[in-house]
Formats: structure tokens, C-alpha cells, sequence
């Protein structure tokens, strides 16, 4: 890996002279906690995914179909060693930040980084310590009402099936979106909100492929933002970019930080 120092030093400027600095997160920073992606070569769902159609248990269309059904077929997926949900599951438990999220987390804390809007839902943001995090997809620590869309830590999911809401009986499912869910009304709006603010992105780990949030840093960008990409390769974003850095997010954001 070959990175000069010279875009380092021209990002930590403008990130120093931003005034909103956001960051839109992807994959590539938890791929380097040890978390599989779940799209590309030995993907998770590579592997198991049918022909047509999402993977089982992650459409929303199944779970609309029958929540009961859904609720129990999952509870038993993640006791199974051999499915790939119990996999990621273990994966993602047993993961931990990595220095891309610490120096996120010091970005914010130095007062530098407005907000972080995150593909992930790890939870490794806020394990790491950052604070204004929006999660577009969701988070898999929690469930979401369908109805009134209020969050609740997934710990405390009481026993009927299907759980229910115990603001307004509505129907519980995890907060994690999955294929073919709309993305929450309220938590798109505030990213939109966040990218139209923003006077600088950080691109950083995403593939720039998955709707709307690669849609975000154009959004940012009609609205005068500055783009710099990190990411260990060139992404469909690349052009729309001021500046890239070339690198995993883990060895480039604490380079940035040390450079501002
Ligand atoms: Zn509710």
C-alpha cells in the first residue's frame, strides 16, 4: 500500500476549515473488525442466496407474510451453528472497534465531526464512543414498531410472538432493514437533512452501490459540499469526489486525525 502523505495533509485542511463535517459510513470500516460483508466474493449471502429473491429470513416481504412465522424461524437460526445468521451473529458479537471508529469517535469529540451517517449496524459506532450517529439501516441491537416506529433495546422483547409494541400494540420487528424494506421514514429524512448541511463528506468504507445512501454524498455535493473518499479501491462515487484516499479506513482516518 503506497499513500503519499500529500492527500493526507490536503484532507486534514479542509476537514480542519469545515464547518459541518459528516461522515457516511459503510462496510469496508467493520469489514476491518472482522465483520464478513454480506455482498461479493464469499459474502455471506454469496454463498447462501438463491437464484432469485432475497436470502431467507432477511426479506421483508417474508416477514410481512407471517411475523409469527418469521419470529420463530429466526429465534431457532440464531441457536444453529450451521446457519449463516448464527454466524454473523457470533462475528458481530464478538467484534470490536477498530482505529477507524476511535478516530471517528475523536473526530466528534474534538468537536471537528458533526455527525456520522453509518450503513452499518454493528453498533460499533457507539461502542466506540460517538454520539450523534444516524443509522440508516438500522440497528441490530434493537427492534422497531412498525406503527408508530419507536426504538427499543432488543433486550428487552417480551415473550408473545409476535412481539408487540408496548406503546401502541403494534407489530415489533428488528430494527435492521432488510431487503426490500423502506428505509424508516424519520431516520432517512435526518440523513437527507445531515448530507443538504453538510459543507464536507467523508466517504468512508462504503461501495457507493446501495440506494438511497449513495445517494447522500451527491445530495451533499448539490448543496456545496466538498467529497473526500476513503476506501481501499475506486467506487461509482469516485468521480463525484474532490479528493480520494486511497486505503482501508481503519490505517487512513486515524492518519487523518493525526494530521489536523
Ligand atoms: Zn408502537
Amino acid at each position: 500500500m503506497t499513500q503519499t502523505t500529500q492527500p493526507i495533509q490536503q484532507a486534514a485542511a479542509i476537514v480542519a476549515r469545515a464547518h459541518r463535517l459528516t461522515a457516511l459510513v459503510g462496510a469496508g470500516l467493520s469489514a476491518s473488525s472482522g465483520i464478513p460483508t454480506y455482498r461479493g466474493p464469499g459474502g455471506l449471502w454469496t454463498r447462501q442466496r438463491p437464484r432469485q429473491g432475497a436470502p431467507p429470513l432477511l426479506s421483508y416481504q417474508e416477514f410481512v407474510r407471517d411475523p409469527a412465522a418469521w419470529w420463530q424461524a429466526r429465534l431457532a437460526a440464531e441457536t444453529d451453528p450451521s446457519h449463516p445468521i448464527y454466524q454473523m451473529k457470533q462475528a458481530v458479537d464478538q467484534a470490536a472497534p477498530n482505529p477507524g471508529h476511535l478516530a471517528l469517535a475523536q473526530l466528534e469529540q474534538r468537536g471537528i465531526l458533526h455527525c456520522i451517517i453509518t450503513q452499518n449496524v454493528d453498533n460499533l459506532h457507539a461502542a466506540a464512543g460517538s454520539r450523534a450517529v444516524l443509522e440508516i439501516h438500522g440497528n441490530r441491537n434493537r427492534l422497531r414498531c412498525l406503527q408508530c416506529h419507536r426504538r427499543t433495546p432488543r433486550n428487552t422483547q417480551t415473550p408473545q410472538n409476535p412481539p408487540q409494541c408496548q406503546q401502541c400494540n403494534g407489530l415489533l420487528k428488528l430494527d435492521t432493514v432488510m431487503f426490500g424494506e423502506p428505509i424508516p421514514p424519520d431516520v432517512l429524512q435526518a440523513c437527507r437533512q445531515a448530507a443538504e448541511q453538510s459543507d464536507c463528506m467523508l466517504l468512508v468504507g462504503t461501495s457507493g452501490t446501495v440506494n438511497p445512501a449513495a445517494r447522500l454524498p451527491l445530495l451533499a455535493k448539490e448543496n456545496g459540499a466538498t467529497l473526500i473518499e476513503i476506501n481501499p479501491e475506486a467506487t461509482p462515487l469516485t468521480p463525484w469526489c474532490d479528493l480520494s484516499l486511497t486505503g482501508p479506513a481503519d490505517a487512513i482516518l486515524p492518519q487523518l486525525l493525526n494530521s489536523i
